[in-house]
């Protein structure tokens, strides 16, 4: 066969669009919604131009978001410490805008880095002009998935199975965490400013009543009297059980008293609020040392990742924080607590909030024998 027979060949398989990564019915729906973001990647190819760089929010909303107890709108995890950054949802490698408001979010480090991770895992390394004909399929399923993840939430991003796979992969070592979802997350930036309160549509406080998607319901206040007493009694709760009574209870004030008014109730919740986040965050009453266990981890966590180049298997982190966990004496439930690590969810996300903790940033590889960890530079 010569070499027109080939090219005539091969050309069709390439001009099927993303079809092999979605279904037909998918595809038509999210090209069409999604026209400008792969009409714009396909100038940005062409022109064979680099990365842009720059593009973060400022510090004081960064400030804002944390004292809103903001979480991650693709895992739930709370927003601390600086342990979220800026996400272009169209990449910028791809062509995305830098200074677009609405192509920007904020999300937890890990899930960052899980993106990037799935970009390159699926479609390859940048810079993408020079293969921008050969993987356009690819691309294309990648930029759909990037958007719909963001505005369906991620769930929504099953619908392109194999970007999907390599996300859960990535950040949750393939355990998707049903139990999961945002409660005060914020959207595209484009909708708040400073004191805006949380508003992805997909929260679960918002979530319920939507009839169809799309049809985002009307803003309700977030922190509603029902939803601070439901915080505050679940508190009361896990103190009750896995504290000794000595502990202090900031809880009492406001709930007993019945003729206070409605607003200084909220207001004293609001207040008790910050005061659990606080001392949880700062000085878990518990009988272990979490500091010098996180020093201990991370000690022995550095000194694998340099003989390893800086991937380390997922088994042999867990099983330190179980042999830790272990020699505490303490349940499951206390240990997390301590750590302010979720009680609910997989071991996977349990790693990865451990992992985050100690500062690294990193993403979950499948491999053989298992999933590992692999360090990651610092993305902003
Ligand atoms: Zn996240």
């Amino acid at each position: 066969m010569n070499e027109e027979g080939i090219v005539a060949k091969v050309k069709p398989a390439t001009e099927h669009h993303s079809l092999s990564y979605m279904g037909d019915d998918v595809y038509q729906q999210l090209s069409t919604r999604y026209a400008h973001v792969l009409e714009s990647a396909r100038t940005f190819l062409n022109k064979k131009k680099g990365t842009k760089a720059g593009g973060t929010i400022s510090r004081e909303r960064k400030a804002t978001l944390e004292k809103n107890h903001a979480d991650c709108p693709q895992c739930g995890q709370v927003f601390r410490g600086g342990n979220h950054n800026t996400e272009h949802i169209h990449a910028k490698a791809l062509g995305g805008e830098k200074s677009n408001k609405k192509n920007r979010i904020q999300i937890c480090k890990v899930c960052n880095n899980s993106r990037n991770s799935t970009m390159q895992g699926f479609i390859g390394v940048p810079p993408y002009h020079r293969q921008r004909e050969a993987q356009w399929p690819k691309i294309e399923a990648f930029l759909l998935w990037a958007e719909l993840t963001i505005d369906d939430g991620i769930h929504a991003g099953a619908q392109i199975p194999e970007v999907h796979a390599h996300f859960l992969e990535a950040r949750f070592a393939g355990e998707m965490p049903h139990a999961f979802y945002p409660k005060r997350a914020y959207g595209r930036f484009s909708t708040w400013s400073i004191n805006d309160p949380p508003n992805y549509p997909h929260n679960r406080s918002t979530i319920r009543g939507v009839s169809s998607r799309g049809n985002i319901p009307k803003q309700r206040p977030t922190t509603t009297i029902s939803s601070v007493l439901g915080r505050m009694g679940r508190a009361f709760f896990d103190r009750l059980f896995d504290y000794k009574p000595s502990v202090p209870q900031p809880l009492e004030h406001g709930l007993n008293d019945e003729h206070e008014s409605v607003d200084s109730t909220l207001r004293h919740a609001n207040e008790n609020i910050e005061a659990i986040a606080t001392s949880s965050n700062t000085q878990p009453p518990v009988e272990i040392e979490v500091d010098e266990l996180r020093k201990k981890w991370k000690e022995v966590l550095d000194l694998e990742f340099s003989n390893q180049n800086g991937v380390i298997a997922l088994g042999i982190f867990w099983n330190m924080i179980v042999e830790s966990r272990t020699n505490s004496g303490l349940p499951w439930r206390a240990f997390e607590k301590a750590f302010n690590v979720r009680h609910k969810g997989a071991m996977p996300m349990k790693a990865s909030e451990f992992l985050e903790q100690m500062g690294y940033s990193f993403v979950f590889v499948k491999q053989e024998n298992g999933y590992m960890i692999h360090l990651c530079g610092e993305e902003e």
